[in-house]
């Protein structure tokens, strides 16, 4: 299946000139992290963010590539911004996961229903939409009586399954089945940010050049080059190997929530006591050196989990082996036919 038509996507801008009206506590849940990608001397960065901001204005967090900085108000959060521009620092943003929307999908709805009828409908129900999109065949692309939907992150998120119907349709929200892949960027072809959010040199789609897509004076019959990987593919195929790589490094943290949410109820020897559950807090101190359950469960599957990678095998097992059965046959058909004497 795939996305089409994104009605109503919130950008970068409108992020920026949001008042403090429609949402009073905007600065801390909102702003997006800014990313910084060629810092050579983190002094004079921070010298100068001071003079701007002041030294309670921002902070700072390095990882192995970036430089991450945060700001506390966005008046701060622009400021940051426009200097970042005119000192030609190379930079993204994306919104921190704990603004990022509330993804459903709704399923059973015609596809000719328009968004506005549904984000209007969600709306008259306490729910507000930021995005929604219909959902195509991924092979004949016809479409699909799916929406996804993105809503404002809210207390009430969660009760837009108690929802079943719409416009005389008996619906159904879901959470989405798969993890959508991350976002990639159409100016600099990077993936976790979108263009709205960029500020890097661009680079093509086809040719991995730094010039933007549409400027491109490749030939057809030129092989493309991966802007991400350097591969002969243009970077927005689905196989690029730093597209797996990014898929890998984010899989096994899915897996082990999964596993530490579902067996919640059932506590095991294994299974710490509640109080640090969560794989994101900070040991405790008498937990020095032992590897926690998420680590644990990270690596070692439960019998449930073994079960149902078997099945899955199987399952692609199956579908692999028939084809192949049916060629077999007729391939036998076809040497034993002349063999048979005719009558
Ligand atoms: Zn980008
Ligand atoms: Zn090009
Ligand atoms: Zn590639």
């Amino acid at each position: 299946m795939e996305e089409q038509d994104n009605v109503f996507v919130q950008t970068e801008s409108q992020l920026a000139s949001q008042t403090t009206k429609t949402s009073p506590e905007p600065s801390k849940k909102t702003l997006p992290n800014i990313v910084l990608t060629n810092v050579t001397d983190f002094i004079i960065l921070k010298k100068d963010l001071t003079s701007i901001v002041g030294p309670m204005g921002f902070t700072c967090k390095a990882n192995r590539s970036n430089i991450i900085i945060r700001s506390n108000t966005r008046e701060n959060w622009m400021a940051i911004k426009s200097y970042l521009i005119e000192a030609n620092y190379e930079y993204h943003s994306y919104l921190p996961r704990s603004s990022q929307p509330f993804r459903v999908v709704l399923r059973h709805l015609h596809h000719s229903t328009p968004a506005v009828d549904i984000i209007n409908y969600l709306s008259d129900h306490g729910h507000k939409v930021n995005s929604i999109s219909k959902i195509t065949h991924h092979t004949n692309k016809l479409p699909l009586p799916l929406f996804n939907i993105g809503l404002a992150r809210n207390n009430n998120n969660r009760e837009i399954f108690k929802i079943t119907k719409i416009l005389n349709t008996i619906v159904k929200f879901e959470y989405p089945k798969r993890r959508p892949d991350p976002p990639q960027c159409h100016n600099c072809q990077k993936y976790g940010h979108t263009r709205n959010y960029c500020h890097h040199y661009p680079r093509c789609v086809k040719c991995g050049s730094e010039h933007s897509t549409d400027e491109c004076t490749k030939q057809p019959e030129e092989p493309a080059k991966c802007a991400n990987c350097s591969g002969n593919h243009t970077a927005n195929y689905k196989g690029c190997q730093s597209l797996k790589k990014i898929l890998n490094r984010t899989k096994p943290k899915v897996k082990a929530k999964k596993i530490n949410k579902e067996n919640q109820p059932i506590p095991t020897l294994a299974i710490p006591p509640p109080s640090r559950r969560n794989g994101n807090e900070a040991p405790s101190p008498n937990s020095k050196g032992k590897p926690s359950y998420v680590e644990i469960a990270a690596n070692k599957p439960p019998p449930d989990q073994s079960l149902y990678i078997i099945i899955k095998f199987l399952d692609e097992l199956k579908s692999i082996l028939n084809p192949l059965l049916t060629v077999l046959t007729s391939l036998i058909n076809k040497i034993t036919l002349p063999i048979t004497p005719t009558p």
